[in-house]
């Protein structure tokens, strides 16, 4: 979706942004006055992990569960385990940084590396009571992606990356179309009061 005709969260409206308005994420890094989007600038995501802020819009996380949006093989990996009735576990580890509900559900939307234009189209809408067995075939079928969130993270920065384990799945919003958590970023925002 066009990053101007999904709702901001607060935060992320405060972030600078490039030559079209995108804001530009905690965790991008610059390179002669342009943001890298594609890329993950090691100090900026090592200073966000240890401070525990959220690698969208950089401020800090409360205590208590974290987001992340996760692409196509790991979304049909929770739906798997979900319908397998275990628990999921991200055994391996990622160098995407865990944020706000509201931060990732916008990004979920609007980040060109994370709505992945030219999804398949299909049923819209998981439902927010995510993790139900309906849900769980829906993601199955055909998730390209989906918003989680995780009861704690841990993290190890190392010379070259900072690494990131999730753990205790505790939301799982699997979509086919990024438009469909449009509903359940608005819900987000008015329950934060914007
Ligand atoms: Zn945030």
């Amino acid at each position: 979706m066009r990053f101007d005709s999904v709702p901001m969260p607060a935060a992320v409206e405060a972030r600078p942004r490039d030559g079209r308005g995108y804001p530009v994420p905690a965790i991008t890094p610059w390179e002669g006055g342009e943001p890298r989007f594609a890329l993950t600038d090691h100090a900026r995501s090592a200073e966000c992990a240890r401070g525990r802020c959220c690698s969208v819009c950089g401020r800090a996380m409360p205590p208590g569960a974290v987001w992340r949006v996760v692409g196509p093989a790991e979304c049909a990996a929770i739906a798997d385990a979900l319908a397998a009735g275990l628990p999921y576990r991200n055994l391996a580890p990622t160098t995407e940084g865990p944020g706000h509900r509201a931060c990732m559900l916008y990004a979920s939307m609007v980040c060109p590396y994370l709505a992945l234009p030219g999804a398949r189209r299909g049923q819209s809408a998981a439902a927010p009571d995510a993790l139900t067995a309906h849900v769980v075939r829906g993601a199955a079928r055909g998730a390209v992606g989906a918003v989680a969130g995780f009861g704690e993270f841990e993290y190890a920065v190392t010379g070259e990356r900072v690494l990131f384990r999730f753990l205790d799945l505790v939301e799982f919003l699997p979509y086919e179309r990024a438009e469909a958590q449009l509903a359940e970023l608005r819900a987000e925002l008015d329950r934060a009061g914007g």
